[in-house]
């Protein structure tokens, strides 16, 4: 990234504790702990129901997103809400899981490794 004299946000994987909820938001309340992924998704559309959250109808793409707030748009079929903590190598492991846990296990996936497959 260039060099910024103000400070500049950055990542698009983030782990916090919810602050508020929007009014249409059922899945996720204040004071709960999610994981957030890289990408923002609705959850309904039928490309999400396929699996493929990244090309939502209705998604995108979070950027500057290890800052002290985020907005999550699409909160109900973004966020997954996990039990919280505040032991440091667990959130570091848990924040593994909004990006690059994921990435490896589609490629493991895509690659069809297995037991005996390389
Ligand atoms: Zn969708």
């Amino acid at each position: 990234m260039p060099p910024s004299s103000e400070g500049q946000p950055m990542g698009h994987e983030f782990i916090g504790i919810v602050e508020e909820a929007g009014r249409e938001v059922s899945a996720v309340a204040t004071g709960d702990f999610v994981i957030g992924p890289f990408a923002y998704s609705d959850n309904t559309c039928p490309i999400c129901r396929d699996g493929f959250h990244t090309a939502c109808l209705h998604g995108g793409f979070f950027s500057a997103a290890q800052a002290e707030l985020l907005r999550g748009p699409q909160a109900d079929g973004t966020l997954v809400v996990a039990p919280a903590t505040e032991d440091e190598e667990m959130l570091k492991s848990l924040l593994t899981l909004s990006d690059v846990f994921l990435t490896g296990h589609h490629a493991a996936h895509m690659g069809r490794v297995g037991p005996g497959r390389a």
